[in-house]
């Protein structure tokens, strides 16, 4: 915040937006995130975003600011109405925060599996981008997981690691430069490696490469939109303008329980399918091109 340093990637290990105040979650140990925003409101920020593009929800980075205004925390997450890890009912799109924090929390929980950058898009410039707009945070931190990411074992997504670039320099302008981005999942390690390499590009004030939007986002990408547009419009006067909106949509929140094999595995990521990553090389269905 004193600009010495405009912009910054924290290459972590472990991972931390899935631990809690006092006990380790999902891989992750320490806060690692919810420290810096809590560092930053130390030093001069005022409002700090919170843009998780992990997989994963971020529970633990949720549940540390779920009250408090100066920290608005966005999730993007495979959520398949309940069944995919951590299994919470706190990862839907009705949990927008409490108190003064009402609005501050946005999950936006995607419902079926390889989504890809039209999803991811549309989800930006949508939700992300005006709710980012409207707030004018003085700080930007992306929880940054790269296994959304095409190929990941875990993800099951089809998102290019060269989208989340495109955020990075869209965003940046909003909050004069000053972001930092901390290392979150991410299973295929290529992937992860590529991911960290664009965006770190495009913070060294490179420009994002090009990517092309092959598909229409998906029926349950719109419906996920417009649950999100509705549980927050009282909260955000920017949602909804980019889109026709149908001001009779009812949102029905759906969570179903997860099996009791599920339930035990809430501490968890599912270690088996982490075992077979190392060969994934060779069915990635892409190549990228060197820059
Ligand atoms: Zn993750």
């Amino acid at each position: 915040m004193e600009e010495k340093i405009p912009h910054a990637f924290a290459i972590v290990r472990p991972p931390g937006h899935h631990a809690q105040e006092d006990q380790a979650n999902g891989f992750c140990i320490f806060r690692n995130v919810v420290q810096a925003a809590k560092v930053a409101l130390k030093n001069l920020a005022k409002k700090v975003l919170i843009v998780d593009f992990d997989v994963h929800h971020g529970q633990g980075t949720q549940r540390a600011f779920y009250n408090d205004p100066r920290v608005t925390y966005f999730s993007i997450h495979r959520y398949e109405n309940g069944r995919y890890w951590p299994h919470l009912e706190e990862s839907n799109y009705d949990h927008i925060g409490e108190g003064s924090g009402k609005g501050h929390n946005i999950n936006v929980p995607i419902n079926e599996t390889h989504v890809n950058n039209s999803d991811y898009n549309y989800i930006f410039w949508n939700i992300l981008f005006p709710i980012a707009q409207e707030l004018s945070p003085d700080f930007i931190i992306f929880s940054a997981g790269f296994d959304a990411c095409i190929g990941d074992p875990l993800g099951e997504f089809d998102v290019s690691p060269l989208l989340f670039p495109h955020w990075i320099f869209h965003l940046a302008p909003i909050c004069g430069g000053k972001m930092l981005l901390v290392l979150e999942g991410g299973y295929h390690h290529k992937l992860l490696a590529i991911g960290v390499e664009k965006c770190l590009r495009v913070l060294l004030g490179e420009l994002p490469q090009k990517i092309e939007f092959t598909t229409e986002p998906k029926e349950s990408t719109i419906l996920t939109c417009l649950n999100v547009i509705h549980a927050l419009k009282d909260c955000w006067k920017s949602l909804g303008m980019n889109m026709k909106i149908s001001m009779t949509h009812e949102i029905k929140i759906i969570h179903e329980k997860p099996s009791q094999e599920e339930s035990n595995n809430t501490e968890n990521i599912d270690q088996e399918k982490l075992e077979i990553s190392a060969n994934l090389e060779k069915i990635v269905p892409f190549v990228l091109k060197k820059s």
